[in-house]
């Protein structure tokens, strides 16, 4: 078996095609411009190139994208203060704090003082209670990009075995209650560096999810013929970026994978900028 290559940037630019008119239709009716700001701080060089795709992304779908940079020698008082004052400006409508921050910032104190309302990674302790309560206001970008690949697919997961590998805040976590929720309906295991048996459990997933950040870590032997396949991973390799899935052995064995790149990366900035159209909405209601 071969697998079909689920195209994350070909689907990407689909979804895109599909925001640009809603974004335009909004600011129709409202003369608003939905509006992203990226807080950077320090010189990341993947950050960069993150942030640098996501502005791009804005204006292809005739969002604004606003870029505020602080200096990697920042302490945390600025940067609370830069946060504030997006909070309060009515014309920025999604924050987005680029992570990873310089060693010494206390990431989630900053994350915690994003507006709820503003908080478009989906990051903020209200929007976590809200989405495990089944009730979110902004669904964090990546897990929203892994479902939005199968539902466009139209992969199951109702009553699936779901296996993922990483419990991160950002993807693990909050992609294990997505999936195991009334309406998606799989059933979920989740698996982290203190899981005994890890290939035991992979070999019974009808869809591994590996979101570890270790190049290649999954090889064919850990994928039960026929499964689907979603590769997270973003690893910066000397051969280039790679995933964590050795993705030309696996795809001989799955039914369906991503490749890295052009996988679920294309997908997850795709969300966010579906997110800020969806909290310019809510901050104006027609
Ligand atoms: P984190 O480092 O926050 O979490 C990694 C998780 O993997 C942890 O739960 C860790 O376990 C687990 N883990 C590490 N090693 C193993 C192992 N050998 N076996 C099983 N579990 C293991 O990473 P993120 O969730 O932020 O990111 C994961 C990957 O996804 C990275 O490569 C990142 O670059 C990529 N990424 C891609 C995005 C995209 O848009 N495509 C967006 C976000 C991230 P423990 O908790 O025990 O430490």
């Amino acid at each position: 078996m071969t697998a079909t290559v689920l195209d994350g940037q070909v689907l990407a630019r689909r979804i895109q095609a599909e925001l640009t008119p809603r974004v335009a239709e909004f600011s129709r009716q409202t003369g608003i411009r939905p509006c992203l700001a990226a807080v950077l701080v320090g010189e990341d060089a993947g950050s960069e190139v993150y942030v640098r795709n996501k502005r791009n992304a804005c204006e292809r779908c005739g969002l604004e994208g606003q870029l505020h940079r602080l200096p990697a020698t920042t302490s945390l008082e600025p940067l609370l203060v830069l946060v504030e004052q997006l909070n309060r400006d009515p014309r920025v409508h999604g924050i987005l704090v680029q992570l990873p921050l310089p060693v010494g910032l206390d990431a989630m104190r900053v994350l915690h003082a994003v507006s709820p309302f503003k908080d478009v990674d989906g990051f903020h302790p209200e929007n976590v209670g809200r989405l495990v309560q089944g009730a979110p206001r902004f669904v964090p970008c990546t897990p929203q990009a892994v479902l939005e690949i199968l539902k466009r697919h139209e992969l199951p997961v109702a009553g699936q075995h779901a296996v993922i590998l990483g419990r991160s805040e950002i993807v693990g976590k909050p992609l294990a209650n997505l999936l195991m929720q009334r309406g998606l309906d799989a059933t979920v295991t989740v698996c982290h560096s203190r899981t005994r048996d890890l290939a035991e459990l992979t070999r019974q997933a009808d869809l591994l999810i590996a979101a570890i950040g270790h190049p290649q870590f999954v090889q064919a032997a850990m994928v039960k013929p026929g499964a689907v396949v979603i590769d997270v991973g973003i690893n910066r390799t000397p051969a280039g970026l790679v995933g964590d899935v050795d993705y030309e052995a696996v795809r001989q064995v799955a039914r369906a994978i991503t490749p890295v790149p052009k996988g679920v990366g294309p997908l997850t900035v795709t969300m966010l900028l579906a997110n800020t159209l969806r909290a310019a909405q809510l901050a104006n209601p027609r």
